[in-house]
């Protein structure tokens, strides 16, 4: 059985158990959660080392990472230091989107080393694969599509994007849209060129049962990916992106009456006054299955700081109700992330993620902001440091201009906190 499957039997799996430990909340609710859809707790039987991990609502933010290699870059010990920092920068989940190399030996050895869950999107390689044996990826079969998917899901990936709801009239509707950016999802891509030249219905939508076959057997969440999802502001909240969530939502139903677990993902770029109604949107349509969304970058112009301007539009999008952020690295729009730009990526989505908990009322989110303050208040540096997102730089920073008394250097002698502190007379240990 599924994990959706034990949840709507009454039963609470070892996984719900673990996420309802971590998360700080009882496991019946998890449970419940799981049992609705609201939650997916994305393990694979396949994969031995994973620590289960809980995304939706009523749980804290989580936080993907996407590493991988490109056709030009990245090579397998590369990609491993990628792992490593995103776990250790404490992304919850991570994608290996590799597209060049040995792509089936990379995410291997990915599975293996990560204890956290591991996504893929699989037409990636069966695209490539196409391009080797046939010259194009439109020459690839829907046999060719299905078999790259299974050896996924046997590997022991835990969730895989598959854009099923990229339909034909999804791409009537982008024509008829005369978009500025057209379409930026690689997967969307190579299913639109496959579907205009093969004049034929999109395999992951027609074939859509083979799928949640495939799903129930090793338990894979599916995370309904978002191929029309606008690459610049101006495309934003458009026909063609509205148009494969409302399909989107009705492949939920049909995911949750298979027993296999479902999210949706979502946009991409969106002005700041569009996201909420974009949360909204899908929460209403997808009934409640949890949204993941990629940034959303709420402008066009800061290649360089988009892992900013992507937290921005996270934490925006997360407080009004998505439950999964997709981080954004200085590198993109510009190249390949190196570990460095993986490390930025995910403490930027964390502070959008635990800003948008805090609004959120998730369990433990004031308290980790009240427990700095106390330690601010006491001048206990190794307390702020251990609280700090990351403490090896918090240690780095404050260090780096020593002082005589218990201030740090910003005001030193004229310590706001200290100067008042002396003249209310109240100790800070009365915090
Ligand atoms: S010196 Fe200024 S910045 Fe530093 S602890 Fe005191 S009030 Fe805060």
């Amino acid at each position: 059985m599924t994990q959706l499957e034990l949840a709507r039997d009454g039963t609470i799996s070892p996984q719900m158990q673990a996420v309802a430990k971590s998360e700080g909340v009882e496991a019946e609710f998890v449970r419940q959660g799981v049992a609705s859809g609201t939650i997916v707790v994305s393990a694979n039987r396949e994969h031995t080392n994973l620590t289960p991990c809980g995304i939706g609502q009523g749980l804290r933010t989580k936080v993907n990472a996407n590493i991988g290699t490109s056709s030009d870059f990245g090579d397998m010990d590369t990609e491993l230091e990628k792992l490593r920092a995103a776990v250790d920068s404490g992304a919850d989940t991570v994608m290996d989107l590799s597209t060049g190399g040995d792509i089936s030996a990379i995410r291997r050895r990915i599975i293996a080393s990560s204890a956290v869950p591991v996504g893929t999107v699989p037409i990636y390689q069966a695209g490539i694969k196409a391009v080797e044996e046939y010259g194009a990826i439109v020459s690839m079969t829907v046999d060719d599509l299905f078999a790259a998917i299974e050896e996924h899901v046997r590997d022991g990936v835990d969730f895989i994007t598959v854009h099923c709801g990229l339909t034909q009239s999804a791409v009537a509707r982008l024509r008829q849209q005369k978009r500025v950016a057209d379409v930026v999802s690689r997967g969307g891509a190579f299913l639109i060129g496959w579907m205009l030249h093969n004049d034929g219905e999109n395999p992951l939508y027609e074939y859509y049962d083979r799928l949640l076959e495939l799903s129930r057997e090793f338990d894979v969440t599916l995370s309904l990916g978002d191929g029309m999802r606008p690459g610049c502001l101006a495309d934003a909240t458009d026909r063609a992106q509205i148009e494969e969530l409302l399909i989107a939502g009705e492949l939920v139903e049909r995911a949750w009456q298979a027993g296999v677990q479902v999210m949706v993902e979502g946009p991409g770029h969106l002005p700041l006054n569009q996201i909420e109604a974009n949360v909204r949107l899908q929460k209403s349509i997808c009934r409640g299955a949890p949204f993941y969304v990629l940034g959303p970058l709420v402008t066009d112009v800061a290649a360089g700081y988009d892992h900013i301007t992507g937290a921005i539009g996270g934490a925006i999008a997360a407080a009004a109700g998505a439950d999964f952020l997709c981080y954004v690295t200085p590198a993109e729009h510009l190249g390949l992330p190196n570990p460095e730009d993986v490390r930025e990526g995910v403490i930027a989505s964390r502070i959008a993620a635990h800003a948008a908990d805090i609004a959120k009322g998730v369990k433990g989110a004031q308290q980790w902001d009240l427990d700095m303050s106390v330690a601010r208040k006491r001048f206990d540096w190794e307390e702020q440091e251990r609280l700090s997102l990351r403490p090896e730089l918090s240690r780095r920073v404050h260090r780096q201009h020593a002082t005589s008394g218990e201030a740090c250097s910003m005001c030193g002698d004229f310590c706001a906190m200290r100067l008042v502190e002396d003249y209310l007379g109240i100790s800070a240990t009365r915090c």
